[in-house]
């Protein structure tokens, strides 16, 4: 087959905040850089990011307030070097944002205004009315263009080119006509975003399926912490579209179906704004003990009615548009029904400081970087504070971008490649075409997905764990015998589907055995049969490994501790 190979000094997968954000440090820096994005970058995920980005601008705050709600809120399980870089350099980061053009919502006195968000003990989260992300994105974007980078968009990257500890490249296809290439390059970041889409009720884009987390599983390298889903707790009532925690920042109150405000009961001083693994457990409890709102009862009530309407229209207009789409609920007059959604991974692909990947707790790959929601680094621990992530995403992408280019400039080489470094991604593109059983695509994803968010959601025991160890090693069964309809090379949707479908059978593994393998709760892992925190045993970090039978084997890592010994959190 045809398989041009392009040569690039650094080759970036993914366009969100991450990976624009260090594309844009590389190309300025005069080298060769190409992005490749399954979707138009102005389609990622990113884009959707409503509420908030942190910093601590605040006359009252401080960045060291900032690290201490983010060490508290990650449940002890953040490594607090990272977090003290993210905290400290977050002010920074805003202003770098403005000066590029990010036009951010003022206060009275015009300065960039700030809202409360959940677990933070002072108002930080910065924010372009609730399309915060969007702004962002656009505004990066520009600036990326006009430091001249090359964007392969509509191009789906299927492997990684790994070799003697090294990777030197990519495999991808353009979607147009399913022609292969591969990116040969000094240094290779994934910037791919987040894995929601493993969950049936979930606020991620259709795009979010992981995929570069399974390409990397696949090669024997580690995953961490992938035990750790974030579930947030405003998702829209049976479509789990995302209804920002700015909302509750805003005022918004939860009420039961009996009009009891229950956050009383469970938080009785942070309420709506502790953080957002209790509040999702609070929700879920009400529910489970009968005390759900909506024609299944699985929902609670935000009431927002208090509110002067001139806030909402103001500062909420998009999540008022949201509701009256999808539910014909006006949150000007009647209060809406939320639920908790899979929303965040706080796991992924092990990065050190300088988003260099890990190939076990204490090597490295050469010349890899992970960057943004598909990677842990790691800032969020067992659980991430609201406003926390597109900080995360914008400032370790620039960062992990400086650190490729030191890299580069210390006189990394370029390794020669092959066409048949395209053959594992062909070859798996011609199986799923070819293959000729009886199962669908679609059919599998809801089993899987339906299962996860029963058996792997907000409540785990060891009981529906291991239930979904077996559902997906009978999925993966199943999986090998799908057929596609579409055979052919254009657009070839079905395609891209099955292989998007692969990856997450693959990851959610990790996911699921993790969970079993973690005897306590912690953060947003909760199971029912160890309901505390065990610091004496799992005060860890999580490196999973997958080997060609597609088991699971597990080693831990230690958490970097700083200035914060852990400490029992209360709200
Ligand atoms: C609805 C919603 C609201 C949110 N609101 C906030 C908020 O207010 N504040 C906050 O801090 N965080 C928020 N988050 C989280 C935050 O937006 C994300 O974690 C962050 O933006 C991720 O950025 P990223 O650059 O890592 O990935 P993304 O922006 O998701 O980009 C991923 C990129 O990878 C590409 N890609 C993926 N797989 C492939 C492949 N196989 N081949 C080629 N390209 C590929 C995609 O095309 C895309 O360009 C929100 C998330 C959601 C879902």
């Amino acid at each position: 087959m045809d398989v041009k190979i392009y040569e690039y000094d650094a080759v970036i997968v993914g366009s969100g905040l991450a990976g624009l954000a260090a594309a844009k440090e590389l190309t300025e820096a005069g080298k060769k850089t190409a992005v490749i994005t399954k979707l138009h970058p102005l389609r990622s995920h990113s884009g959707a990011a409503q509420g908030g980005i942190n910093a601590a601008l605040g006359k009252d705050d401080s960045t060291e307030l900032h690290e201490f709600d983010t060490v508290k809120g990650s449940d002890y399980l953040a490594d607090q070097d990272c977090v003290e870089l993210m905290c400290t350099k977050a002010p920074e980061t805003i202003r770098w944002a403005e000066q590029m053009g990010a036009v951010f919502s003022r206060d009275e006195q015009g300065d960039i205004a700030i809202r409360p968000f959940g677990g933070q003990s002072q108002p930080r989260a910065c924010y372009a009315k609730d399309r915060t992300g969007l702004t962002l994105l656009q505004t990066i974007y520009e600036q990326a263009h006009r430091a001249g980078i090359e964007v392969f968009d509509e191009w789906y990257a299927g492997d990684i080119i790994y070799e003697d500890d090294k990777v030197s490249g990519v495999v991808a296809y353009d979607i147009k006509n399913s022609k292969p290439a591969i990116f040969n390059a000094k240094v290779v970041m994934l910037a791919t975003g987040g894995h929601g889409r493993a969950y049936r009720f979930n606020s991620n884009a259709h795009a979010n399926t992981g995929d570069a987390l399974s390409i990397v599983a696949r090669h024997g390298l580690p995953l961490e912490d992938m035990e750790f889903v974030q579930f947030h707790p405003s998702g829209l009532g049976g479509s789990g579209v995302l209804i920002s925690e700015a909302a509750r920042g805003e005022g918004g109150r939860l009420f039961n179906s009996e009009g009891e405000r229950f956050m009383t009961k469970y938080a009785p001083n942070a309420m709506e704004l502790a953080s957002r693994d209790v509040v999702s457990r609070a929700i879920m409890e009400e529910v489970r003990q009968g005390r759900g709102v909506g024609k299944d009862g699985q929902s609670v009530n935000i009431d927002l009615t208090h509110l002067d309407p001139e806030i909402i229209l103001t500062r909420l207009p998009e999540l008022r548009e949201l509701a009256i789409a999808f539910q014909g609920q006006d949150m000007l007059k009647e209060p809406i029904h939320i639920s908790a959604t899979a929303h965040y991974s706080m796991g992924g692909i092990p990065t050190n400081i300088n988003c260099q990947v890990r190939k076990s707790p204490t090597e490295f790959v050469e010349g890899f970087y992970a960057a943004g929601e598909c990677s842990c680094v790691s800032v969020h621990g067992a659980n991430r504070l609201g406003a926390n992530s597109v900080l995360e995403a914008l400032l370790f992408g620039r960062h992990a971008g400086e650190n490729m280019l030191k890299a580069l400039d210390d006189g990394l080489s370029l390794r020669k490649a092959s066409v048949s470094d395209a053959d594992t991604m062909i070859e798996e593109m011609n199986r799923l075409k070819t293959s000729g059983g009886n199962e669908s695509v679609p059919n599998i994803r809801v089993e899987l997905q339906d299962g996860m968010t029963k058996n792997a959601g907000v409540f785990r025991t060891k009981e529906s764990l291991e239930e979904q160890v077996a559902l997906i090693d009978t999925l993966q069964a199943k999986f090998a015998n799908i057929c596609i309809d579409d055979k052919s090379n254009t657009f070839n949707t079905d395609l891209q589907e099955a292989l998007e479908l692969g990856h997450m059978l693959e990851f959610s593994k990790f996911i699921v055995v993790g969970a079993l393998n973690r005897n306590e709760s912690r953060g947003g892992h909760f199971r029912e049969d160890f309901p505390t925190r065990d610091d004496e045993n799992f005060l860890k970090h999580t490196y999973a490994y997958m080997d060609k039978d597609r088991n699971i084997t597990q080693e831990w890592g230690d958490v970097v501790i700083g200035k914060f010994e852990p400490m029992e959190r209360t709200y």
